[in-house]
């Protein structure tokens, strides 16, 4: 419960009180105490995501915008990696083919652009990309990326499926590890700075949502990753793990209450 319903739930619960109360002569008023300082802003990574940003059943509506012909072989990446994802935890991504035919404006577009100046994104985190959010995904890759150009050595739509799968790890609530003050400082992170959040202690260095993470583009989920999955959404069979297991695997302990 946010700390604004805990408090609305709380006034509620006074108002009641005071209708049962009637008779009795009024309390004195209870000394002035100053409001609370606005909690500080939620940044989650790939330890398990609030509950917050996950999605009900584990459902996440999504659409391709604009959908070209020769991008087929891209949809066909996407789908891929949102299988990989539901294969690790009881998620279930929705992708209409067009989002001008199977979209009822409750879906999160995902854009693929030819651009190769650009990087692939995701403009939320988790349900909260139902508020006007989308994904990109960039189908280009510079010719001079030698993991990645036109003849990059992992192969032709490896990138690409790498990119889908950390996009998809931002739609189901993950952010991104290297915002640990325990990443390093990997030229990856140094190029694209986040602010660090001091007080997230996990960092998973095999995450395929860390930039340090330079086998990333092979587009693997860790077994990290696989439990932070897991533990937010649940499993299909056996045990869903908890958020101190997922944290325990990467050396870590959970800053927050929840389960
Ligand atoms: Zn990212």
């Amino acid at each position: 419960m946010s700390l604004f319903r805990r408090i609305t739930a709380l006034l509620a619960i006074g108002l009641l009180a005071g209708c049962a109360t009637q008779q009795t002569p009024p309390p004195p008023p209870p000394p002035y105490v100053a409001p609370p300082p606005p909690p500080p802003p939620m940044v989650t990574m790939a330890a398990p995501p609030p509950q917050s940003d996950t999605w009900d059943g584990g459902i996440v509506p999504m659409c391709f915008e604009a959908p070209q012909p020769e991008d087929d072989w891209a949809r066909e990446q996407v789908r891929s990696a949102a299988a990989t994802w539901e294969a690790a935890a009881d998620v279930h991504f929705r992708i209409a083919d067009d989002c001008a035919v199977g979209g009822d404006g409750r879906a999160v577009p995902i854009r693929i652009v030819h651009n190769p100046q650009m990087f692939a994104s995701s403009s939320h985190l988790g349900r909260s990309l139902l508020n006007g959010g989308e994904i990109t995904l960039n189908a280009e890759y510079l010719v001079t990326n030698r993991l990645c150009g036109p003849r990059g050595t992992l192969g032709e739509f490896k990138c690409f499926y790498a990119d889908s799968l950390h996009e998809l790890g931002h739609a189901l609530g993950f952010s991104h590890d290297h915002v640990s003050p325990r990443a390093p400082n990997c030229l990856a992170r140094t190029q694209t700075p986040e602010a660090v959040n001091a007080a997230e202690s996990y960092y998973d260095p095999d995450s395929i949502m860390n930039y340090c993470n330079d086998k990333r583009w092979e587009g693997k989920l860790s077994p990290a990753d696989r439990c932070s999955v897991a533990s937010a959404y649940g499993v299909v069979d056996g045990d869903r793990p908890t958020r101190a297991e997922c944290y325990a695997m990467v050396g870590a302990v959970p800053t927050t209450q929840e389960p």
